[in-house]
């Protein structure tokens, strides 16, 4: 049988949040066997939420991240406290499977699923970055991992992006301590190391030996937020 793919998407309330979660679920809406785990960074779930993910008719999770007891050094570390609580709900509720982590403004080919589904440890492939860098991607050279390329390093063992790498449940959860770090800059590096023992020779190399960019690390560009205003007065017409 088919392994589940368990999609931790953390996500919080913003101008453009609904936007982004329509573009995602038509996406995840032709994926197979998928769970999607849902986690506001929220003390609590939301209506609009429950209800937008209702009407997706994906079977989910829907969770809030909760008060987070953490004091940060060099800023909040974005959907870590969300990440970290679907990583809670799967150790206590999954059996088998991969997880996925999927920030809600990324943009997934949906073969990249087909790609990670088998995953017997770490699996890890491409993402394309709208930057000068271009992409950040495992090299491979002969079929073997030899390094990591991409816009900055910054003394990581493994300088990847959230989006290039899955995880298999089982080998999860042989890990009990794996957490992701309140750590800006850190995040996938932290969690990638707390999967300890994890060498460059076990992770499994994907999208065609990492030569396929199938997930990009796009950014919704922010607007000013739309201000308490006399619509009527400044933008409406009246034809009476
Ligand atoms: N996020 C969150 N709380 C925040 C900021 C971000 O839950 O205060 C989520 C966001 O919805 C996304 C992920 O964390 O799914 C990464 O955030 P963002 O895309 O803003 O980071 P970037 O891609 O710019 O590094
Ligand atoms: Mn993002």
């Amino acid at each position: 049988t088919l392994p589940t793919i368990y999609v931790v998407t953390p996500t919080y309330r913003r101008p453009e949040q609904m936007a982004e979660l329509t573009r995602l679920s038509q996406t995840l809406m032709h994926v197979e066997k998928l769970i999607w785990l849902l986690i506001e960074d929220a003390d609590t779930t939301s209506t609009m939420i429950s209800e937008f993910l209702k009407r997706t008719g994906i079977s989910h999770v829907h969770l809030s991240a909760g008060p987070v007891n953490v004091k940060y050094k060099g800023g909040k570390p974005r959907g870590v406290g969300s990440r970290n609580r679907g990583l809670q709900w799967i150790r206590q509720n999954a059996r088998e499977g991969v997880v996925y982590f999927a920030d809600d403004d990324n943009t997934y080919d949906i073969q990249l699923f087909k790609e990670m589904r088998y995953t017997k440890k770490v699996s890890m492939w491409p993402v394309g970055l709208i930057t000068q860098t271009g992409l950040s991607t495992p090299v491979v050279r002969d079929g073997k991992l030899v390094g990591f390329y991409d816009g900055w390093i910054g003394g990581r063992k493994f300088p990847v992006d959230m989006a290039s790498f899955a995880i298999n449940i089982q080998f999860l959860k042989s890990r009990p301590h794996a957490t992701m770090a309140y750590k800006v800059g850190y995040e996938e590096d932290s969690f990638l190391k707390s999967l300890a023992p994890l060498e460059p020779a076990d992770i499994e190399l994907r999208a065609d030996n990492c030569s396929k960019i199938l997930v990009w690390h796009t950014q919704t560009r922010k607007n000013r937020p739309a201000q308490k205003i006399d619509h009527q007065k400044f933008y409406g017409t009246n034809l009476m």
